[in-house]
């Protein structure tokens, strides 16, 4: 599945949805106690599996409470991998691939990209969880969480306030499918790389669709 994440990026270019260096994917397997992330600063379209990064997920365990942490840590992939290090949205993709709730006997694919119409329509103050109500095709397939205001790429505080968002739970249970990103982008969550990928499209369908019907409050 690496090969395919390659294949979303190039695709995600294609449309404009990043610029060369853009963008972050990771991937899960529920029996694996490691995920692959994408390294930072690499070029998305030029982007090879044998480039990923392996993190390996670990449990710390205490005398006092919480009693239990999970940290990380990263780990030999290939040589070319060694050279290069992770996505600086590693934390958002930590936080959402130690449990992996719903997924937990599947795979879980994490993809942040930033789609053009999704980050015009939250600039322009559309609340991109509301527009479910006028567009039913959108809710049927993609859940759409409450927009997360203006943090800081790569911060920990981005990552806290898109899992509060997209409702994360201790077990790694999620309400909803995609959460946009003030000023940013929008993170998306699936069993697949194109599922992932096909919530984005269809949130950034309807965004395109609502300006330009030029009515946006
Ligand atoms: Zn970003």
């Amino acid at each position: 599945m690496l090969e395919t994440i390659c294949d979303t990026l190039v695709e995600a270019y294609k449309r404009n949805w990043i610029t060369s260096r853009d963008g972050n994917v990771s991937i899960r397997h529920h029996d694996r106690d490691h995920f692959y992330i994408t390294p930072s600063g690499v070029r998305k379209q030029t982007m090879q599996p044998d480039q990923f990064k392996k993190i390996k997920l670990i449990d710390n365990i205490s005398a006092v409470p919480p009693f239990m942490t999970e940290s990380w840590q990263e780990e030999f992939y290939t040589d070319i991998s060694e050279k290069l290090k992770p996505s600086g949205e590693l934390p958002l993709h930590f936080g959402l691939q130690k449990k992996m709730g719903q997924h937990s006997n599947d795979v879980r694919v994490v993809v942040h990209l930033h789609p053009t119409y999704c980050i015009a329509a939250m600039h322009a103050g559309i609340e991109l969880n509301s527009l479910a109500e006028d567009f039913p095709e959108l809710s049927r397939y993609t859940k759409v969480a409450p927009n997360v205001g203006d943090v800081p790429p790569i911060s920990e505080e981005l990552a806290y306030e898109c899992h509060q968002n997209l409702r994360l739970d201790k077990d790694g249970f999620i309400a909803y499918d995609i959460v946009g990103i003030k000023g940013h982008g929008v993170v998306a969550i699936d069993t697949s790389p194109w599922r992932a990928f096909e919530h984005i499209e269809r949130l950034e369908h309807i965004c395109q669709i609502v300006l330009a019907s030029g009515k946006i409050l």
